[in-house]
């Protein structure tokens, strides 16, 4: 059986973190927006069969991601920076090349934590549920799972 190497592809990386002809993808942002600076770029797609996307996200100093969950799990691997992850009732203290893994329904969010940018590749699977974001009342039991979780999650 021959083997199609036309589907191989290498992307090589440019400068750090940004690969060749990889775009960045913006939010629109405005202040009623639930993230603060936060930039993404796919770097594998459905194309490849394996039934995954794989993206590299971005969060700047001061910026937050979306406070949010979902039926769907993350795969989270830091490789830029340092930062800190909600995941549920908990906040990780995360460095490059660290392991999270984010279970279905747990609320997230990820911030950078000092002057660097934090950039993370979040693994997902093709197929995935819409992010769900809190209630005014979800908010609540959120803060009150922890004080310092109260202190950090913004939204
Ligand atoms: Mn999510």
């Amino acid at each position: 059986m021959g083997i199609d190497t036309d589907l191989a592809t290498f992307v090589p990386q440019e400068t750090p973190f940004r690969w060749s002809g990889i775009r960045e993808l913006v939010y629109n942002q405005n202040l009623d927006s639930p993230f603060r600076d936060v930039t993404r770029r796919i770097l594998f797609d459905a194309e490849h069969g394996l039934g995954v996307q794989v993206r590299y996200f971005e969060v700047a100093p001061g910026g937050w991601s979306t406070l949010e969950h979902h039926g769907h799990p993350h795969e989270v691997i830091p490789i830029r920076g340092n930062g800190r992850v909600l995941v549920q009732d908990r906040i990780l203290h995360v460095a490059p090349h660290d392991l999270v893994y984010i279970p279905a329904w747990a609320w997230h969010q990820l911030r950078p934590e000092g002057e660097e940018p934090f950039g993370f590749i979040c693994i997902v699977t093709v197929e995935r549920d819409r992010p769900v974001f809190p209630t005014a009342d979800e908010i609540e039991q959120i803060k009150a799972s922890d004080p310092e979780v109260a202190e950090f999650i913004r939204y």
